[in-house]
């Protein structure tokens, strides 16, 4: 087990696109040792998720997980638990009426943080649904629909592949410190999916 520093902001290769992985290196020790890391790294440092640029690996492989053993993530209490998934050369659709501006209904605004930019969080608005294509661990193609704050982690995981961090997206009137978002945004407003479905009247 090895647990990697993790760049913080700043750190040239945040704003780099990183290489997709070769199908051939997807058998590797390099690469089975690189996931190790991330896992490892996501959870002593109690992320949502890691992408590996954040270790210093400038390649397209990213890891979510949600809550373990039966615990929510303490950095991330109001998250739906996701068990560990692995993402390997990911590639994003939004499922959105337009590329040029989106709708409310197919939005969803979740207070964001990183573990490369310590201590702030801040809301992002991101399309609700997204079409994920990418390969697993083993090389299996993976073709999902993702909705709600999962997709959110999702995008934001991805975006570092890309070498872009949330600041580049938030409402930069909401950032705060950690201390201060637990003190002043009530959780209702920390997760805001506007299209989630509604429950039923009954
Ligand atoms: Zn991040």
């Amino acid at each position: 087990m090895a647990i990697r520093t993790i760049a913080r902001l700043g750190e040239p290769i945040l704003r780099r696109t990183a290489s997709p992985v070769a199908r051939e290196q997807l058998s590797s020790a390099w690469f089975e040792q690189l996931v190790a890391d991330l896992v490892d790294t996501m959870r002593h440092a109690d992320g949502a998720g890691l992408a590996a640029p954040q270790i210093f690996e400038s390649f397209q492989v990213c890891v979510i997980e949600v809550g373990r053993d039966g615990k929510h993530n303490p950095r991330y209490p109001l998250l739906p638990d996701i068990p560990l998934r692995v993402f390997v050369n990911p590639q994003l659709t939004p499922l959105t009426t337009s590329y040029d501006f989106l709708l409310e209904n197919e939005s969803i605004s979740m207070y964001e943080g990183c573990l490369s930019v310590p201590g702030l969080r801040g809301r992002v608005t991101r399309p609700r649904s997204v079409r994920l294509r990418a390969l697993d661990v083993k090389g299996e193609a993976i073709d999902e629909v993702w909705s709600g704050p999962v997709a959110a982690v999702i995008q934001h995981e991805v975006d570092h592949l890309h070498g872009s961090v949330f600041l580049d997206r938030v409402d930069a009137s909401t950032l705060c410190f950690l201390q201060e978002y637990e003190r002043y945004v009530p959780p209702e407003e920390r997760i805001v999916d506007h299209g989630a479905p509604r429950p039923k009247e009954g």
